[in-house]
């Protein structure tokens, strides 16, 4: 449980709302982020206060990451910065794809999702399974100004789930960058250097200062 804190005692002017529920995320934001935003303090919105979730209607990561992300604007007068992530498999022609939480009927039921995976890749063969996680960040000021950085972790399907660490689609995946072992069966550090939201971040992070020679 994180600590509440009082909206009326933060600066707008280096505060950014993290608009997740998830606090390995508000960790792993933080990490990337405050290198690049030094002095920003980084608040989950649930330490703000309760607020809904807005539905996510739009038809891609963008679209929702940017409708979680002005949501929290709109509901804090903060900066607010948020993600949309999900699994997009060759062979599915992209599905699950933005409906990745619910892909089964019931959001967030991974283990209904897992099985529904499963159920439709059967007999597509070792060859034809590739897949992607995907990520996209949204940072949105005050104003209105959107900035958002975008991360794939590109690998596999496999046969059956395998590995405790994670969530999601973690045990059914497994990444290009670890060979024969299911994101699942990575320790969570391990995980985040390869991850899609890593990636994503460091996008993010790369608009926001530029490394000597990226500019052009
Ligand atoms: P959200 O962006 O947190 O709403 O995640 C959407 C859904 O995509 C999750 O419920 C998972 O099913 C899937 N997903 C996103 N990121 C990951 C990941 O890192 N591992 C496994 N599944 C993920």
């Amino acid at each position: 449980m994180l600590e509440h804190v009082n909206i009326d005692t933060l600066d707008p002017a280096s505060t950014v709302v993290v608009a997740t529920g998830n606090m390995h995320k508000l960790v792993e934001i933080e990490d990337i982020l405050s290198g690049v935003l030094p002095g920003v303090r980084f608040v989950a919105l649930g330490q703000l206060g309760e607020f809904p979730d807005p539905e996510e209607t739009g038809s891609t990561f963008l679209e929702n990451a940017l409708i979680k992300a002005e949501a929290a604007v709109e509901e804090t007068g903060l900066s607010a910065i948020a993600d949309d992530s999900g699994l997009v498999v060759d062979a599915l022609d992209g599905e699950p794809g933005v409906y990745s939480a619910r892909y089964a009927g019931v959001h967030g039921d991974d283990a209904a999702n897992n099985a529904k995976l499963l159920e439709k890749l059967a007999g597509v063969p070792d060859g034809e399974r590739a897949a992607r996680f995907m990520s996209v960040i949204a940072l949105v000021d005050a104003s209105g100004a959107v900035l958002t950085g975008e991360g794939a972790c590109e690998g596999v399907i496999g046969h059956e789930g395998r590995g405790e660490h994670g969530f999601g689609y973690d045990p059914l995946f497994l990444p290009n960058d670890t060979p024969g072992l299911t994101m699942a069966e990575l320790e969570p550090a391990q995980k985040n250097a390869i991850s899609h939201r890593f990636h994503a971040l460091q996008d993010l992070a790369r608009q926001i200062m530029p490394a000597e020679g990226d500019a052009a």
